[in-house]
Formats: C-alpha cells, structure tokens, sequence
C-alpha cells in the first residue's frame, strides 16, 4: 500500500509525520506523495482541507486520516499518543472507509474565459470586497430571491461545523448527501427580502447564484481564496465524487460535537 504525510508545518507536526512515516516505512508500506491510498494529515483540521484540495483528482482511489497537534478536530480525530497505535491499523490493511458528500462549484464567466469546477470540502463563500453583493438566487431553475448582503455560504454536511455554523446553519450529519445555503447578514427592509433562515438542498437540487451589480467579490473555497470578476454565475450542487475517510474506530460524529462545542 502506498502513503504519504502532510504536516501543518510546525515542529510538533513535523516530528510526528516524520515518525509516522519510519513507522510506516518499516512496515514495508511505499511512501508515494504522488499516488497514495491513504493521506496522513497531521496538524489540524485545516492540514486535512489543504490535503484534501491536493488530491481532488484522485478521490476515489484515495483516504484521508487525520491526527491533531492542537485540538480535537473533526476530521483530525487521532491524538499524538496514539499514533503507534494508528500506524498498526494502516498497515494490517485492508481498512475500513467512510464517505461523505463534497460540494460542486461551477464558476461561469462573461465573454469567451471557459468556467471553472471546483471541489469544496467545507464550502463555499462569496463576500463583497466593498458595498453590498446583489445576487439572484436560484434553486432548481427559478428564482428564489435576490439577495442584498454581506454574502453567502454554501456548505458541505461535514463542513457545517465550520463557518456554516458561525453564521447560524444547522449542524448536520456528514453522511446527507445535501448543501445548505447561509446568508452572511442580509438587508432585510420594505425593498429588500431574503428568507433569512439557512436552506438545506437534496442531493438532486441545484443552486445558482447570479451577480447583478458590478461589485467586486471574492470567493473561497474552503481556505483558498479567489478574487473574482465578471462572473456570470455560480452554480452548487452535491459533487459526484466523496471523500473517503479511513474508520479505524468508531468515533460518532454526534460526540465529537460535543466534544468540540459543548464538554468533553
Ligand atoms: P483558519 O481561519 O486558520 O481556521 C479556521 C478554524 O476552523 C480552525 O480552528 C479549523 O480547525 C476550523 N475548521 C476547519 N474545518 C472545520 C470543520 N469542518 N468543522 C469545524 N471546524 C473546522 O482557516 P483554515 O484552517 O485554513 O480553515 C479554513 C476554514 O476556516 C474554512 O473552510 C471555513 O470553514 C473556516 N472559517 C471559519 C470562519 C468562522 O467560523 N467565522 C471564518 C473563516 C473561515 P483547526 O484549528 O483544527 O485547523
């Protein structure tokens, strides 16, 4: 079987990774950054969305584990001191894989620039650079409402504990294969209206965004960010592709909500 490590970068993570990979090397796996089955995340949740973001053209064929140098993460859910224990587990393969719905975000420009596809693990955001951003707002072909605001978050399931919930959205179980849609402070007044709750689309439901004023905005992908300009829309769905995780144990998500927001 063929691995690789990715460290956040700081010392602590770097040891780590570096003893992770004697460990595996010792057991005979082939240490391949280019192809690997399983990708060893170790820092924090976000070491795990740049790994992610590096592998997006190979996600069937690949696995994610995390471990976490600082706090329990969601998707970096090993602890140091276990990592004996984990390199156990990766090398009496085959292990067990979960996968969980990433979201698609489809860029179209105006004039001859070809659109862009892009995969988000957490979401996707679209935010005024200056002024309010002013976007028709379509679900499944028609309209829905114009929106008039800071911005909106379009999310994954597993990526409704990040900003998603900073913006008032549900939590919702990683395995629905659905997207939800967050305003980022809406006018609401006499001429503007918005629905003002965050919105959940089945799998089958696609979301189109459509700028109707000129301001400049900007557009991230889970933690890469993009400045984008005459955009002439931008399309979400649930992707076909998903992330695999590598289970190695069980750890169900409702615990590490609380964990992570509640009590350990
Ligand atoms: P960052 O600003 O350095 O860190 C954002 C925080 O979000 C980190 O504590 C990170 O955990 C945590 N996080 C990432 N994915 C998560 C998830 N699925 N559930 C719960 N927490 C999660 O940015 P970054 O590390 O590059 O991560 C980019 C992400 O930051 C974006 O995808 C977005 O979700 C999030 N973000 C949140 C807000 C907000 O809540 N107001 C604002 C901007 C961006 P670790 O410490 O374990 O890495």
């Amino acid at each position: 079987m063929r691995f690789t490590v990715r460290s956040r970068g700081d010392h602590d993570s770097n040891m780590i990774s570096q003893r992770i990979k004697n460990y595996l090397l010792e057991f005979s796996l082939e240490f391949d950054p280019e192809s690997p089955d399983i990708v060893i995340s170790v820092g924090g949740d976000g070491t795990l969305l740049e790994a992610f973001h590096e592998y997006t053209h190979r996600l069937s064929e690949t696995a994610f584990v995390g471990v976490h140098t600082g706090h329990l993460g969601f998707y970096a859910d090993w602890q140091p001191e276990e990592v004996e224990k984990l390199v156990i587990h990766i090398a009496k393969t085959p292990f067990k894989v979960v996968e969980y719905p990433v979201l698609e975000v489809i860029i179209r420009h105006n004039g001859e620039r070809k659109s862009e596809r892009f995969l988000a693990l957490n979401e996707c955001t679209v935010k005024s650079m200056e002024g309010s951003l002013v976007m028709d707002l379509e679900i499944k072909g028609d309209l829905f409402e114009t929106f008039r605001g800071d911005g909106l978050c379009i999310s994954t399931p597993s990526g409704s504990t990040a900003y998603n919930k900073a913006l008032g959205g549900a939590i919702l179980h990683p395995s629905l294969s659905t997207i939800q849609i967050a305003e980022m402070a809406s006018i609401n007044n006499r001429v503007y209206r918005t629905v003002g709750s965050p919105l959940v689309l089945p799998q089958h439901h696609t979301c189109l965004l459509k700028p109707k004023n000129n301001v400049d905005f900007q557009v991230t992908i889970d933690h890469l960010t993009l400045l984008q300009q005459e955009v002439k829309s931008i399309q979400y769905r649930v992707a076909e592709e998903k992330v695999r995780f590598a289970r190695f144990r069980p750890f169900p998500f409702w615990k590490r909500v609380k964990e992570s927001f509640i009590a350990e």
